[in-house]
């Protein structure tokens, strides 16, 4: 059975994308990092719609954890293969370059764009053996145009934009197709303590995009429908100029 991998998976827009693709007929693995009350809250949602949901905590950053929890994955589920990834698990740590610690330049890399290699890495060769695969990223307006104060993300999703375009190139003979959205400001913890007020007066349709706006862009990339589609990058940001 083809299952779909989301990390991040607890909150925000990685919960919208799991539902999105129980929708889509997934049975999709809610990775975390700590939260399992929210996890579990996804997992209620998915099966909510019908849908079938198992949880796998690991730290996206850690390669020896990543390899370790897929391992078992995997042994747990001889017959199946994970045929959809959606690199979600993201944080965000601003400040002025002038003031940014090794720390905030480290765990912002570490956990935005080394997690892209671990996880995917680990999960490509299946998906190649078995010649289907959807691999999508999240990555973010930031990483296209970048922002002030934000040197450290928009260079990890901007990593991982030029990633996604490589990748793509790769592996498309195989039938794997690598894409990315790029969200502009979206409702979730993440955005929670930004001046919306101010924020939304730059955005043409004056509001910030709801998770699900992205889980359905998602979901359509990881549909059969999106199968001629590859290194591309979606941006979902009502309009914000990029
Ligand atoms: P969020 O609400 O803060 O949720 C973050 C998710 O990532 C949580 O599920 C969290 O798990 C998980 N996570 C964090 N570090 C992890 C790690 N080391 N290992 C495994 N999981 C980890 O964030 P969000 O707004 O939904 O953002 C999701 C993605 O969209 C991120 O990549 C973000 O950069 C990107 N994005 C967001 C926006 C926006 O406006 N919100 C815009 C553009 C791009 P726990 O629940 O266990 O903490």
């Amino acid at each position: 059975m083809k299952y779909a991998l989301v990390t991040g998976g607890s909150r925000g827009i990685g919960r919208a994308v799991c539902v999105a693709l129980a929708k889509e007929g997934y049975p999709v693995i809610v990775n975390y990092l700590s939260n399992e009350n929210a996890a579990l809250e996804t997992k209620q949602m998915v099966e909510a719609e019908g849908g079938k949901a198992e949880l796998l905590p690991f730290d996206v950053s850690d390669k020896d954890k990543t390899d370790t929890a897929l391992d078992a994955w995997q042994e747990a589920h001889p017959d199946d293969y994970i045929a959809t990834l959606v690199n979600n698990a993201g944080i965000r740590n601003d400040t002025a370059m002038v003031f940014m610690d090794d720390d905030a330049w480290h765990n912002v890399l570490h956990t935005n764009l080394d997690s892209f290699f671990y996880v995917t890495r680990r999960l490509l060769k299946l998906m190649l053996t078995k010649r289907w695969g959807r691999i999508i990223n999240v990555a973010s307006l930031s990483g296209i145009k970048g922002l002030a104060g934000q040197v450290n993300y928009s260079a990890a999703k901007g990593g991982m934009i030029a990633a996604t375009k490589a990748l793509a190139q790769e592996v498309a003979q195989r039938k794997v197709t690598v894409n990315a959205v790029a969200p502009g400001f979206i409702d979730t913890d993440m955005t929670a303590e930004l001046p919306k007020d101010e924020l939304v007066k730059l955005v043409p349709m004056r509001r910030f995009g709801t998770p699900e706006e992205v889980g359905h862009a998602v979901a359509f990339l990881a549909s059969d429908k999106a199968s001629y589609i590859t290194g591309n990058v979606i941006s979902i940001n009502g309009g914000l100029y990029t």
